[in-house]
Order: C-alpha cells, then structure tokens, then sequence
C-alpha cells in the first residue's frame, strides 16, 4: 500500500505557478529518529541516507520499494553524497571525520583532523567537478550524546573546509562562521551557497579558481539545514516549515507544505528529476517533478 499525502505548493510568486510534478508526495519509508543526508546512487538505482540518533544508514532500492539497512553502525553520519566516480562520500559526527566508501565496500578516510587537532563532527558535504570536496564542521555532533558523542571542540571554531583532489590537503575555506550547516554550488560551479544555521541565514560566495571563496553576503534569511540546487538557478532549502524555493534574485518563491520539518533533499533517478526530502522525524519522502537538480555526478 503507498502511503502518500496531497502535494501543496504555498505559492509565494507567480514564477512559481507553473509547477508541474506528482500531485502526491510518496512516502518511502517511516521509522527512523531523524533522517538525513540523502544520495542517489545511480548505478545501484538506490536512495541512501543517514537515520543519525539510531547510529545508521539505510538505503531505499528503486527496483522493489524495499527499505533496508545499508550501514550499522554508521559513526553517526549526517550528510552523504556522491562523487564524480559514483563513490559515497559521508560525513561521520561520531567518528569526526569525512569518509569515502570504495566500490569493495572499504572505507578511506579523507580528512579527520587539521593541525592535528580532530574536526568537531562533518555535517554535510559536496563535490566540485575538479574532484575537491567541501564539507561544514560545525559542533552539532559534540554537544551531546544524541548525535554522537559529547566532547569539546579542539579547534574552537566551526569552519568549512576543502580537501585538494590532487594532494588530499585540507584547507579552511571560510571561517567567519558560527554553525555552518547545508552547502551547494550552482550549476556552473562558480557560486557557493552555505547555510549558517545559528545565524539563520544561508550566505552566498564566490569560488575563486575553484579553490577559495570570496563575497559570502547574505542571500536569504531563515531557519535552514540542507540545500540543493535546480538548473533552473533555483535555490531549494530544508527548512523546519517545509521546502522553501528560491529565486537566484533571493525571492521566496513558494515552500512545499510537509507534516514534520525537512533536514535535507538531493535530486536523484536517471534524468535528475526524483526529489528526495529526509525530514527531522526520520521519515523519507519523494516526488517525480518537472524540472532537473543541478549536475552533481
Ligand atoms: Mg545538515
């Protein structure tokens, strides 16, 4: 039986009316604490994500419906996603690090500490189409036991960081953050959108040579986590009152109305048109719409 409820735009602008999709939202799967991080594994034609609190991550087959467990435990991983090789790349609170899984199932560790003191806890991470990979650190998996394991922070700061795809070297992209949380680049890689969770704010940058950042204004306030992406420039934003979408002008053009505040998305399936939203109670929904996120593997 496939639980779904009715699929409701609040629409904010008249940019946004023409939206065309499922008229259903589908429920994939309920029974997590907190879902995350979703990656669509094009290759497996598999949905994978982290349920943080139960310490695992679970994978949803295209092919049967079926839910099961794809890593128990996880190290607590938050956000996921995939890169040019079609490898998973996740960011493990508990282990403090970011993670690469090979296609034997072996892990690689790609960066668990800078200046020899241990990151805080990786929450959410992307690919550029050079190889690197930027990931935020914020302290949101040391400051208890819930989502992870309580410690103090070694580096005092909650930075945001690349990995060099040539050497593996760390470097610190942004450090005037205080929570950084959900990032994504725009379709043509030269943007990059972070969200600052404590501020409630998600700030906009420049990519400079593809290795640093500059800018980093505000491009819209409110209360966020995860963001992607769509070719059409849109921004899409996981927030505690459903999915807001956003204009590259920084206009709210509607919010799709959900039961339970969404942590994350990630467009998935052949053409890229597959909508998965994970949200803060452990549930996992999806819709098939009319428009494509932007290329990320
Ligand atoms: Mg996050």
């Amino acid at each position: 039986m496939i639980d779904r409820f009715r699929t409701e735009f609040e629409v904010a602008d008249d940019r946004f009316k023409d939206y065309s999709g499922d008229e259903y939202v589908e429920v994939l799967y309920r029974g997590g604490r907190k879902s995350e991080g979703p990656a669509y594994l094009a290759a497996g034609r598999f949905l994978v994500w982290s349920d943080i609190p139960n310490d695992r991550m679970l994978r949803w087959d295209e092919t049967t419906g079926e839910v099961g467990v794809f890593r128990q435990p996880s190290g607590y991983s938050n956000g996921n996603t995939i890169d040019r090789q079609g490898r998973l790349i996740s960011c493990e609170q508990g282990n403090r690090r970011v993670t690469r899984t090979e296609p034997d199932g072996s892990i690689t560790v790609l960066a668990d500490s800078f200046d020899d003191k241990r990151l805080n806890s990786p929450n959410d991470v992307v690919v550029r189409s050079d190889g690197s990979i930027w990931f935020t650190d914020p302290r949101y998996g040391i400051t208890g036991d819930y989502e992870g394991y309580a410690a103090d922070s070694e580096i005092g700061a909650d930075h945001v960081y690349r990995i060099d795809p040539e050497s593996g070297a760390l470097s610190i992209v942004a450090d005037d953050f205080v929570r950084p949380n959900g990032l994504a680049f725009s379709a043509d890689e030269s943007e990059l959108y972070i969200v600052e969770t404590r501020l409630r704010t998600i700030r906009r940058f420049d990519v400079e040579g593809g290795a640093t950042l500059s800018g980093g204004e505000e491009f819209v306030p409110g209360w966020f986590d995860g963001i992607r992406l769509d070719t059409q420039g849109r921004i899409w934003a996981a927030s505690i009152d459903g999915l807001h979408c956003y204009d590259p002008d920084g206009t709210l053009l509607g919010n799709l109305l959900t039961p339970e505040g969404v942590s994350n998305l990630t467009f998935g399936g052949p053409r890229r048109n597959h909508l998965f939203i994970t949200t803060n109670c452990g549930d996992v929904y999806s819709i098939r719409v009319g428009f494509t996120g932007v290329k990320t593997v």
